[in-house]
């Protein structure tokens, strides 16, 4: 199927369509890890239901396939696969190492999309790596720089100390750790200051002392200056509200920079900056006793001779939160040095009301991105000191720091070894220029696909279709960062949100219900359920799940589920085709037999239901919606009371009826479940007898309209009660000891009178089904079956 969608162009977006509305899906681009995992399968079977559905509504639907190239994890896996740290090889042989790397494993990510059916319009593929990409994120720098947004300045910032770059608050992660909480001895004139600390590595960067205003203890010092220890500069003691006295002693040590909260407070009050950190994680003092030695080192050493010198007064076991590294999980440094911001502070309370406006599902999602966007203390910092990434395009004057930018059509640029765009600097002359060694946060490349995609900066009709676009799926997990900048660049690039909806899927959870994760052993490859199951099991599981957004545990008994409701389907489809060879007449409700009628009705209430759950992204009840009907009311119910009508001894008006619903009802459950079983529907669909007015493929036909003439009230009563009667005489039959084929003599059945109207205009059905010779009817006060032999 997948070959005979690919030789057929089944899923393009059509360019030069004009009367189609468009659809475009801002698809996130991942990280290509060369691993696909059933989470990932959820996340892409969310992105195909929505673009199938919206292409069998009618939509033109732009479905793109990108590539978040950039980044940490890549640099990380050429080291190890390479043995090398980064600043071992030239910077342009890091990149080709790289980018080789990259191209392996998104070959690899490719292929398992391609075998889960996901319908990527491939033509629109795009990688954020190729200079093609990366030149519109340099673009966008510019013209966000041009328009105020952006600012070089050094302010302190998240720095992983391992992969020695700046970090975004986005990718820092939250680790319990276990501490000690050393009590350290201060000098205060002849009396004694005790001050508690779990980083007496940053006794040398101790800037002040700090102290609550309403603490009574340290009121006869406020104001005085204590000595520090071991390093002996002398800091002044000073109060301050945010002071927590109920933490240690009650007084706190600022150190530039231990925390947030001592970026606040130096800066608050002026105080002097002493660069505690060096970039690599190494304490950054002359000191022979403590230079270069690791932050952990220099914490043992330091509190052995605090120790030695009897400064340490007790000591403490301490649990508390520590920021680490998203990728390495390395302790945070905070750290000062110059660097590229967003300004996205200010944008807080736009973002805010902008969100407001937009459709969440669920809506509760909407809450994360609100508190994320409220919980921000300092801009985003866009530059990285890595080598695999986009290039920062900016030079810089090295005799009056003046910034140079080069002309948008010269990108794009490297200054890391391009010459710059012009050879005097325009403010002072100098010729001494220099290009910047960084490079962009990878959400710089990844925060403006839905532009790009709508062909940015190009501003033509089809900008206008296809931006802001229509929906943004993606992983609770990524609210906080892609939903987040895709958010505040496109306000500040162009004035609205950059997606009129999102979807948001839920986190899916091993076998053993612990988050799925390939160091707890409970990881499943999404190939390994392919091998087993198949796709449309896999895609069934997908949507199975649970409600759009919940967490959804992976069971392999839901893809049984799956496969054995194929089988079902498959072998109901078998039958219907093998009785109805050809396209049978069409027929009016009127001409109908009653179950006929009644089963046209049941299905136009499927339609119903259906259409209202994909258009509220409730894949679960859709899917469970079809499965019930096709198992249930088709399979058991209908089929089994009218398979005599298709025997070839059969009544021919009898027969077409039948057959007539039976095709109808075949092709519009097949519609129904396309999105989420493409590869079975459509298998079933290419055996159908087909007019010319039906489309080549199941994938391009329409959504099925519920036409509501066709649904009788009273008819579908009438059916039900009809079923009901032939259910409880087949189990009659069976508590008898018979088998369903066993013929009967008589079969009498005893109901009120209304029921009996509907009996005796289907007496035929009932006979042929329940193989009796003869029935009896009658009126009676309580319900009675009763057969003889
Ligand atoms: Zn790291
Ligand atoms: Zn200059």
């Amino acid at each position: 199927m997948q070959e005979f969608w690919e030789k057929n162009k089944v899923y393009g977006f059509d360019a030069n369509e004009t009367d189609k509305p468009s659809y475009s899906i801002d698809t996130p681009p991942p990280y290509p890890s060369g691993d696909f995992h059933v989470g990932n399968a959820l996340n892409w079977s969310y992105f195909d239901f929505a673009a199938r559905y919206r292409r069998m509504k009618g939509f033109n639907v732009h479905f793109p396939q990108g590539w978040d190239c950039h980044g940490l994890p890549t640099e990380v896996r050429a080291e190890k696969t390479h043995k090398i740290r980064k600043n071992d090889v030239p910077p342009a042989e890091f990149v080709r190492m790289c980018r080789e790397l990259t191209e392996e494993y998104i070959s690899r990510m490719k292929q398992t999309i391609v075998r889960l059916g996901i319908s990527t319009d491939w033509k629109l593929e795009y990688r954020t790596m190729d200079p093609s990409y990366y030149k519109l994120t340099q673009l966008s720098f510019i013209r966000l720089y041009n328009t105020g947004h952006l600012y070089r300045g050094e302010h302190p910032v998240n720095w992983c100390p391992r992969c020695e770059t700046a970090i975004a608050e986005a990718e820092v992660e939250h680790q319990e750790r276990h501490s000690v909480l050393y009590y350290i001895e201060f000098g205060q004139d002849d009396r004694k200051l005790e001050v508690a600390s779990t980083r007496p590595e940053l006794l040398p960067a101790c800037v002040a002392i700090l102290v609550h205003p309403d603490d009574p203890r340290f009121k006869p010092i406020v104001g005085k200056k204590a000595t520090v220890p071991l390093f002996n500069q002398v800091v002044p003691i000073l109060e301050d509200p945010d002071v927590d006295s109920s933490f240690g002693t009650g007084a706190v040590m600022v150190c530039t920079f231990g925390d947030k909260m001592d970026v606040k407070w130096q800066n608050k009050y002026k105080l002097p900056l002493i660069r505690a950190i060096t970039e690599n994680g190494r304490l950054a003092v002359e000191d022979p006793r403590f230079k270069g030695l690791r932050t952990e080192e220099a914490r043992k050493r330091i509190a052995e001779l605090l120790t030695g010198q009897e400064k340490i007064t007790k000591t403490e076991p301490q649990t508390q939160s520590v920021g680490v590294c998203w990728r390495c999980k390395t302790p945070v440094e905070i750290i000062s040095r110059p660097q590229w911001f967003m300004k996205t502070r200010d944008m807080t309370e736009d973002v805010v009301e902008k969100a407001a406006k937009l459709r969440w599902v669920p809506e509760y999602a909407r809450t994360r991105l609100n508190d994320w966007a409220r919980s921000l203390d300092w801009d985003w910092v866009i530059s990285r000191q890595r080598i695999f990434a986009t290039p920062i395009p900016v030079w810089y004057c090295k005799d009056c720091a003046r910034i140079i930018l080069p002309d948008e059509n010269q990108l794009p640029v490297d200054p890391r070894q391009d010459s710059p765009p012009i050879k005097k600097c325009p403010k002072c002359s100098s010729s001494s220029l220099t290009g910047d060694n960084d490079v962009l946060d990878t959400w710089m490349d990844s925060s403006i696909t839905s532009a790009i995609h709508a062909g940015w900066p190009r501003q033509d009709d089809w900008f206008t279709k296809l931006f802001p676009a229509s929906l943004q799926p993606n992983g609770l997990d990524i609210i906080r960062t892609w939903d987040y900048y895709l958010l505040v660049r496109s306000l500040a690039m162009f004035g609205k949100p950059p997606y009129e909806t999102l979807l948001i899927n839920g986190m899916v959870r091993g076998t053993d219900g612990r988050m799925m994760h390939k160091s707890y052993g409970n990881f499943v490859e999404a190939d390994e359920a392919m091998n087993r199951y198949g796709a449309d099991p896999l895609r069934q599981w997908a949507a199975s799940g649970g409600s759009t957004g919940s967490d959804i545990p992976f069971r392999w008994t839901e893809l049984d589920h799956g496969k054995k409701f194929l089988t079902k389907l498959w072998n109901i489809a078998r039958f219907v085709l093998t009785s109805t060879p050809v396209i049978p007449e069409s027929r009016e409700m009127d001409e109908l037999l009653l179950l006929d009628k009644w089963l046209l009705g049941a299905v136009q209430d499927l339609v119903k239901q259906t259409t209202e759950h994909f258009e509220n992204f409730e894949f679960n009840l859709a899917l469970e919606a079809v499965r019930d009907f096709t198992w249930h009311t088709l399979a058991d119910d209908y089929l089994e009371a009218v398979k005599y009508r298709l025997a070839p001894e059969a009544n021919i008006d009898d027969k077409k009826s039948a057959q007539f619903s039976l095709y109808e009802t075949l092709v519009t459950i097949c519609k129904l479940l396309a999105p989420i079983c493409p590869h079975i529907t459509e298998a079933i669909y290419q055996q159908v007898p087909k007019s010319n007015t039906m489309a080549q493929s199941i994938h391009k036909s329409e959504w099925p309209t519920a036409e509501t003439s066709r649904f009788d009230e009273s008819i579908a009563k009438q059916g039900r009660a009809l079923l009901e009667v032939i259910a409880l005489s087949r189990r009659k039959k069976a508590d008898s000891g018979l088998s369903l084929k066993t013929p009967i003599r008589a079969l009498e059945i005893y109901t009120n009178p209304e029921q009996l109207t509907v009996l005796r205009e289907n007496e035929e059905v009932i006979l042929r089904t329940l193989k009796a010779e003869k029935l009896i009817l009658a009126e009676a006060r309580d319900f009675r079956i009763e057969i003889s032999t």
